[in-house]
């Protein structure tokens, strides 16, 4: 049962591979926060993709959690687990004729004619949310489709407890999103949501590069009459070039930090780095609770180094 009233956070990685400096900040942002409102902090594995997910890699990031000491409080959940969830609520779209199938091909969708958004984005146009039930028949034969949540011209707003507040239109950003691949596997974003959703998450964490899927989420929990939780975009942590760090800065994953530092050496340069310490003194996570503020939180990109001995802040 989820108690009311009592903060809740999460942490929801994909197991695709170990877990880099980026993950680990998202994951200590998110434990500190729950835990300095004395609420409780719960994992979910989002193994959807089984091209993508392995069961080795989620164990690993279990065992690399506790090795920073960022502990959780129930049995994590699989998202490969809950495929009857998630069809029991794509379901409950299509009853309200929020739903559609999607034919297009991949080509159909990158044409050369194809529009884009305002952010740039691909916009979908909408080619296969009028087709007629023979039309659909006709193509069915030669493909499976995706499926599709309308959207509309309805303002989302967005409060940011990091990066402020912003309005966004999906059918000027996104148009109609996909909800289920074409291969039948459920779409991040709507899983995401039905997660958070019925597990009573009330704190969502995690990189700025899931701020631009956070209106669709919205509008997915508001499709669904699910609470919409707070959230926190954590800043992007970058190389020297500017690049997101990601899986391929090798030196940044946690097999590679776990070899050089002890994890309060890990977690002082942590603090430094996202701006809750002077210094980069070792600390361990639970030290840390205490001079937890959101307020103390950089929300500029963070540049590191591939050694950590330089960290700044690109302003
Ligand atoms: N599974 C996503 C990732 O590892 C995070 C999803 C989320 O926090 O909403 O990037």
């Amino acid at each position: 049962m989820v108690e009311k009233g009592r903060v809740r956070g999460r942490f929801a990685p994909s197991p695709s591979g170990r877990m880099h400096l980026g993950n680990v900040t998202a994951a200590l942002l998110s434990w500190l926060s729950a835990r300095s409102q004395q609420g409780s902090w719960v994992l979910r594995i989002e193994d959807l993709d089984p091209q993508r997910s392995r069961r080795a890699y989620a164990e690993q990031i279990l065992d690399d959690l506790r090795w920073l000491g960022l502990d959780w409080d129930e049995t994590p959940l699989w998202q490969s687990e809950r495929t009857a969830i998630y069809e029991e609520k794509l379901s409950e779209l299509r009853e309200k004729q929020l739903i559609y199938p999607c034919y297009c091909s991949r080509a159909d969708l990158h044409s050369a004619s194809a529009p884009h958004g305002t952010d740039g984005e691909l916009l979908y146009s909408g080619r296969c949310r009028h087709l007629s039930e023979q039309e659909k028949y006709a193509l069915e034969k030669n493909r499976r489709p995706a499926m599709r949540i309308r959207v509309d011209d309805r303002v989302i707003a967005l409060k940011d407890g990091l990066q402020g507040q912003g309005v966004s239109r999906l059918d000027q950003t996104c148009g109609d999103f996909i909800v289920r691949r074409s291969d039948g596997v459920f779409a991040y974003q709507l899983a995401v949501v039905i997660d958070d959703g019925l597990t009573g998450i009330t704190e969502v964490v995690r990189g700025m590069d899931l701020l631009s899927s956070t209106p669709r989420q919205i509008y997915l929990y508001h499709c669904l009459g699910l609470p919409v939780p707070e959230f926190y975009h954590i800043p992007l942590l970058i190389n020297e070039h500017g690049q997101r760090l990601s899986k391929r800065d090798q030196a940044l994953d946690l097999g590679e930090l776990r070899q050089r530092w002890s994890a309060p050496e890990l977690i002082g340069k942590l603090a430094w780095m996202t701006g809750l310490r002077d210094d980069f003194e070792p600390i361990t996570a639970r030290e840390l609770i205490g001079e937890f503020a959101w307020s103390k939180v950089r929300r500029e990109p963070i540049v590191v180094t591939a050694d950590f001995s330089e960290i700044e802040s690109k302003g």
